[in-house]
């Protein structure tokens, strides 16, 4: 956990608009100048990024590497703490009874200290519990965005951030984040790559599960379309949270196999078909 030392002061940077601060993040490379500061930092002060978000979120902790006279070019040690699960401000500010500065600038050393502890502190909602954040918000499509670390959720390359330009949208698919079975009717919040996007589109299904469960092959058994790609690796995350993969568990072998339907639970296929040279 990072805390204030004696000397140190805390200040609070803005990310707006919040996509191109988060697209900055992610890919440093994009030409894009999101950030807003204030004040007369020293080295070693830290730096707490504030998104524009609705609701308002936190996007990470940096160490300042120079000093930063409020006209300069601010420079920040390698090591940042991203707050992948984007705290929440008002969330925050009730849990800890405190007060978000709403501009740019530094902070008085006695709420630094309690900032900094509550927003290392945010839990993010785990599987199975309740995710208040409007999926719809931008805190959500925020918090899609680091999770997927830039990547697109439907085929899991990099999405070209680097070519993003101020104004650029992403396509982002809203849905509550809280992971059930993948019973008929749950969703999966995404952000997805332009051919993904127009993928799901041209395949008639609002349902990011439905969609992804429908490219996978249809169940030699039952017939269904819900069946999921085996996935080696104990059943824990990313695995048991994205339904078109099966956790297999940690142990693998001839026996294990390729694809399991989600409705009859038959399993066909061979994850290691046998070679022959
Ligand atoms: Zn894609
Ligand atoms: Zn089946």
């Amino acid at each position: 956990m990072i805390t204030r030392s004696p000397g140190q002061h805390v200040f609070i940077a803005l990310g707006t608009p919040w996509i191109d601060a988060v697209v900055a993040f992610l890919e440093p490379t994009a030409r894009l100048d999101p950030w807003i500061m204030r004040g007369k930092m020293a080295i070693g002060d830290l730096l707490i990024t504030v998104l524009d978000t609705t609701p308002r979120t936190v996007l990470c902790i940096e160490t300042v590497a120079a000093p930063f006279d409020g006209t300069s070019r601010i420079e920040v040690d390698e090591e940042v703490s991203a707050l992948r699960s984007l705290p929440v401000v008002p969330e925050v500010e009730q849990r800890w009874s405190i007060t978000f500065p709403t501009d740019s600038g530094s902070v008085d050393d006695a709420l630094a200290d309690r900032i900094l502890a509550a927003v290392q502190s945010y839990e993010v909602p785990y599987f199975g519990d309740i995710d208040t954040l409007d999926p719809t918000s931008t805190a959500a499509h925020a918090r899609t965005l680091m999770r997927e670390r830039g990547n697109c959720t439907g085929c899991d390359s990099p999405m070209p951030l680097r070519k993003f330009n101020s104004g650029d949208r992403l396509h982002f698919h809203s849905a509550s984040r809280i992971f059930r079975q993948a019973e008929p009717g749950d969703d999966y919040p995404a952000v997805l790559c332009r051919k993904c996007a127009g993928r799901m589109a041209a395949s008639g299904h609002a349902n990011f599960i439905d969609y992804m469960l429908s490219k996978n092959p249809p169940c030699p058994h039952c017939g269904a379309h819900r069946t999921a790609r085996c996935s080696p690796g104990m059943p824990v995350y990313p695995f048991d949270h994205l339904p078109w993969f099966a956790g297999t568990g940690c142990v693998v072998g001839p026996d294990t196999p390729e694809w399991t339907c989600r409705e009859c639970k038959h399993s066909w296929g061979q994850m290691f078909p046998p070679y022959f040279p």
